[in-house]
This record gives structure tokens, C-alpha cells and sequence, in this order.
């Protein structure tokens, strides 16, 4: 570690950029080129209803050449940074939406976005078409929604498409529960610090108990995220969350893998 971080300093001393590849090229020349190339894959994790283990959708989850590895949030998050965030997010819905058809017919597919995508004009036309009511798209960031009455514009016309939003990764943090007043999603998703070890813990019991209240309150679906443990999907199930997403369930794997398993037992 030592030799590494020297070897760092010594690089930004000599003027190279820190983030380059082993091939000398920037962070941003390797994330105009997966952009170009759509040189990134989107595994599929299913999401099934906890009482019959029934898949009732899959979300797609970017995975991009591990040369060195960073993982997908950290990519998006450079790509913002660049200002190439949104071209980046673009190709992966463009992409997503090409998978769709082959999905089994019943399930739908869930993309991850961020606020700035949700918030511009670009999503509608990406969509737009027969499949566009099996879409779900997840808010991952909770960056504090500046303009809401533009954002719940955009999401207006996002449902008239017959999409859905869903916010993502909700945890005790105050910004995703703003968020959630702020836009009503459709669907809920409880992060998965909240659902480790759940069934263990009477506070974080009380705390999903209350989500799935204030759910049913303004009719949005909750999905716990993360579920790694049969006790931890039996306590979400008996507090009320009808659907869940995890290991237990499912990794995050080809388009083959969930069009063979459609049904869990
Ligand atoms: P996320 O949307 O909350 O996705 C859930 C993450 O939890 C995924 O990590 C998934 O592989 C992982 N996961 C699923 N089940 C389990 C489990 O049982 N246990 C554990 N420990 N982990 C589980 P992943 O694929 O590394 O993605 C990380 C984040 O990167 C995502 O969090 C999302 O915020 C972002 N991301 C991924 N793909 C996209 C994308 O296409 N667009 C955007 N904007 N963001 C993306
Ligand atoms: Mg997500
Ligand atoms: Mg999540
Ligand atoms: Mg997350």
C-alpha cells in the first residue's frame, strides 16, 4: 500500500492524470468511448413478490469492463462529474429498452437513473413505444430535488407512458424521505442497511412497519432491497412488504438465467 501511494504522488507530481488506465487514456476518453461503443453489459436481478416467490420484474444493474475495477455507482458518478453523466445514462435506458421485448411478458424492467435524468426532457422519447408501461424507473441519488414542480412534470408524462418511479435505496437518511413527499412514487425500495438483519432488530422493524404505512398512504408498492436471509424475507413479508430483492432470491445475472427462472420456489 505503501509503494502504491507513493506511487501515486509521484504520478500527479509528474503532471499524470491519477485516474488514467494502464493505457494512459483519462477517465473521461475511457467513458466517451463506453458511451460510443455501448461497451458496458446490464445484468438482470429479479424482483419477486415474498409470498409466492412469484418474479414479477427485473432491474438492470450496469456492469462495465473491470480494467481497474470501479464499481457501476462510481462510474455513473465520474460520468457526471466529466458532464457526460446523462450521455452515459441515455445509452444505458436505449439499451435497456432493446432487452425489454425478450423479458418473459408478465415482468417489468427497472432502470436506474439519476435525479438530473429524471429531471430532463430525455426520458419519454427513449421509451416510447410499446413497451413503455412495463417500465420502472429508479431514482438512486437523493441530491436534494431542486425544482419540484418541474420533476413532477417530467414524472407526469413519464405516466401517461404507463411508466412507473420508484425511489431507491430509502433508509432512515432525511433527503430520500423528502424525496418520497416530494414526488409520491409508485414504488418504495428499502435499502438494504435497513433489511440486514432485520428480523434481529425491533427498531428497524418499527421503521419498515412505518414505511409500508405511509406506502399504502399514497398507494406505492414497497420492494425491500438486499435480502440476503430466509428469516429477513419472512420478517418483511409478515410487516407488510409484499415484494423483495436480493441474493436469496436472485443475483444479478444473464437475460437466460431469469427467462429459466421465472417461478421460485
Ligand atoms: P442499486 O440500484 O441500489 O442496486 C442494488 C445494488 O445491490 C446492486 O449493486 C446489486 O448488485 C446489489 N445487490 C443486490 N442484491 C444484493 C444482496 O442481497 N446483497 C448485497 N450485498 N448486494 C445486493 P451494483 O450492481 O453494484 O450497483 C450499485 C449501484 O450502482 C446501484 O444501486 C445503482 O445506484 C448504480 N447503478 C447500477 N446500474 C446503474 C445504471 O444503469 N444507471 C444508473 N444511473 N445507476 C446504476
Ligand atoms: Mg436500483
Ligand atoms: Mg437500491
Ligand atoms: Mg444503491
Amino acid at each position: 500500500a505503501v509503494v502504491l501511494s507513493f506511487a501515486g504522488l509521484v504520478g500527479r507530481v509528474a503532471g499524470r492524470d491519477p485516474t488514467a488506465d494502464p493505457m494512459g487514456r483519462s477517465l473521461r476518453q475511457r467513458i466517451d468511448d463506453v458511451i460510443a461503443d455501448r461497451d458496458f453489459q446490464l445484468l438482470l436481478q429479479p424482483i419477486a413478490a415474498l409470498a409466492s416467490g412469484t418474479v414479477t420484474g427485473a432491474e438492470a444493474l450496469c456492469r462495465f469492463r473491470p480494467t481497474p475495477y470501479r464499481s457501476p455507482d462510481r462510474w455513473f458518478a465520474d460520468a457526471h462529474g466529466v458532464g457526460l453523466g446523462r450521455a452515459l445514462e441515455r445509452s444505458v435506458v436505449a439499451k435497456a429498452m432493446e432487452v425489454l421485448p425478450d423479458l418473459p411478458r408478465a415482468l417489468t424492467l427497472s432502470i436506474n437513473v439519476s435525479l438530473d435524468m429524471l429531471a430532463s426532457d430525455d426520458l419519454p422519447a427513449l421509451i416510447d413505444g410499446p413497451f413503455s408501461d412495463r417500465v420502472v424507473f429508479e431514482l438512486t441519488d437523493h441530491a436534494g430535488v431542486q425544482n419540484p414542480s418541474t420533476l413532477r412534470d417530467r414524472i407526469k408524462r413519464l405516466r401517461q407512458l404507463g411508466a412507473r418511479v420508484a425511489v431507491d435505496d430509502l433508509s432512515a437518511s432525511y433527503a430520500s424521505l423528502s424525496t418520497v413527499l416530494q414526488i409520491k412514487p409508485d414504488i418504495i425500495k428499502i435499502d438494504r442497511t435497513l433489511v440486514r438483519s432485520i428480523h434481529l432488530d425491533p427498531a428497524s422493524q418499527a421503521l419498515a412497519a412505518g414505511l409500508v404505512h405511509f406506502a399504502q398512504a399514497i398507494g406505492a408498492t414497497v420492494v425491500a432491497e438486499g435480502i440476503e436471509h430466509a428469516q429477513e424475507a419472512r420478517c418483511l413479508r409478515d410487516l407488510g412488504v409484499s415484494h423483495g430483492q436480493g441474493f436469496l432470491l436472485g443475483r444479478p445475472g444473464s437475460l437466460t438465467a431469469l427467462q429459466t427462472r421465472t417461478y421460485l420456489t
